[in-house]
């Protein structure tokens, strides 16, 4: 019988009692649930501890450190470029990873990109690329760099031996009420990401009715832990807390955004999808210390950002010319008087474009590759009676009634003077 060097419940009663734990006590602790020595409930027990009395920053890095060393760390140092990567905590209509890893490396970083599937209303950036015929989101270490070598980015599924403490403690934190804890996320997010083995890293924190932070100070706070521990483990990390009151884009649903990122990646697109996707480019080679070969601005007018989709999508056994999947059934939302879009809430929108398929409830659920919605007004904008406002699209025409009531509390045709006040698309920079 091993002797173990520490008792749970001790460690437990130390911090609900507000007291703080040490490198070793964590290192065991995380360990010892991975040897089912700490059991479910204790863990569960430990992890509302850390939700109620929080964390010092110190064992924040510690716990971080604790899931990185629980798996394998990626290395690239055969690449001949600067690796960065961005993160977002996640919003709707948020495609934006899609065009920027392209930009990203059209202007000369790599991006090795290990990225997820959508929970909830928030999409998942692998979702949205498996609407594309034939593209795999599995690979092995040795197909990423292939990947990476021919396109200077590559997007795919985080593998089982990176960060497996956090896999099965965010699974843990889901049934009991503890995923709302800033500590909690920080070493989530930032052990995957340390443990992807890129050299940087920007993080698009959001702030909003569709975001995980519904307040910016709660968004800066996330994004101040976040940084902190990037930087300390030698990774150079910045953030831009960004909106997320108002849906990015024109769409959100899986193939809908991969379809908005390719007029992006044309040259065209929404105005505020450009914007972020520009400003999100400048941040990472600004916090890379990396000059951009040219202007990122440029790359997607003359073509070399969707020449990296090309060869990345091609590279990972995606069509990249096939037609994109359409629901079986699309249903049109009309103003029903003239007036002005007084708001267009995220969260509501993200509700109806999950109920009509796009996203799933529990992660065994499979998601619709072209179920979703579109706008085709914003707010603030001016609307005519009997104009088309909305498509829902879903295969599944008994989806409609509840994601036609969401979405009709999401949004109001009024005055000018009614026209709610948005955040601005970029809020602050947190370094
Ligand atoms: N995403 C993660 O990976 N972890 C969290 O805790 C929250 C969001």
């Amino acid at each position: 019988m091993t002797i173990e060097p520490f008792s749970a419940v001790d460690l437990i009663a130390q911090k609900r009692d507000q007291g703080q734990l040490t490198k070793s006590e964590i290192d065991w602790f995380i360990g010892a649930y991975l040897r089912d020595v700490v059991a479910d409930e204790q863990m569960s027990a430990m992890l509302m501890a850390i939700l109620l009395n929080g964390m010092a920053s110190e064992e924040i890095s510690n716990l971080t450190n604790a899931y990185i060393e629980s798996g394998n760390k990626m290395d690239w140092s055969e690449l001949t470029k600067i690796t960065a990567d961005k993160h977002s905590t996640g919003g709707v209509g948020d495609k934006i990873t899609l065009p920027l890893v392209c930009v990203a490396a059209a202007c000369g970083l790599m991006v090795p990109q290990l990225s997820g599937r959508g929970l909830g209303h928030t999409g998942g950036t692998l979702d949205k690329l498996e609407s594309i015929p034939g593209w795999q989101a599995n690979l092995n270490q040795a197909q990423m760099l292939e990947v990476m070598q021919a396109a200077g980015a590559v997007i795919c599924a985080a593998n089982e031996s990176l960060a497996p403490a956090d896999r099965r403690i965010y699974a843990l934190r889901d049934v009991t009420a503890t995923v709302e804890s800033i500590p909690l996320i920080a070493a989530s997010i930032m052990s995957k990401k340390i443990a992807e083995g890129t050299s940087s890293l920007v993080l698009d924190v959001k702030v909003g009715s569709g975001a995980f932070m519904k307040s910016a100070d709660r968004a800066r706070e996330l994004a101040k832990t976040m940084v902190d521990i990037g930087n300390s483990a030698g990774v150079k990390t910045s953030a831009l807390l960004t909106a997320m009151d108002v849906p990015l884009g024109h769409s959100a649903g899986n193939a809908l955004e991969v379809k908005e990122t390719l007029e992006v990646l044309a040259g065209g697109g929404p105005a505020d999808v450009i914007e972020l996707t520009i400003a999100l480019a400048r941040e990472m080679f600004a916090t890379a210390g990396v000059i951009p070969e040219k202007d990122p601005e440029t790359s997607l007018q003359d073509g070399s950002a969707m020449d990296v989709w090309r060869t990345m999508i091609t590279a990972q056994g995606g069509q990249v010319d096939a037609p994109l999947p359409q629901a079986r059934y699309s249903h049109t939302v009309k103003a029903d008087k003239s007036g002005y879009l007084t708001n267009l809430d995220a969260l509501a929108v993200g509700t109806t474009a999950w109920l009509l398929g796009a996203g799933r409830a529990r992660k065994e659920d499979q998601v619709q590759a072209g179920a979703g919605v579109t706008w085709h007004a914003i707010p603030g904008q001016q609307v005519v009676e009997g104009q088309e406002l909305f498509g829902l699209h879903t295969d599944d025409e008994s989806r409609l009634p509840q994601a036609l009531g969401v979405l009709a509390d999401g949004f109001a045709i009024g005055t000018k003077e009614e026209i709610q006040p948005r955040l601005p698309l970029i809020i602050e920079r947190v370094s």
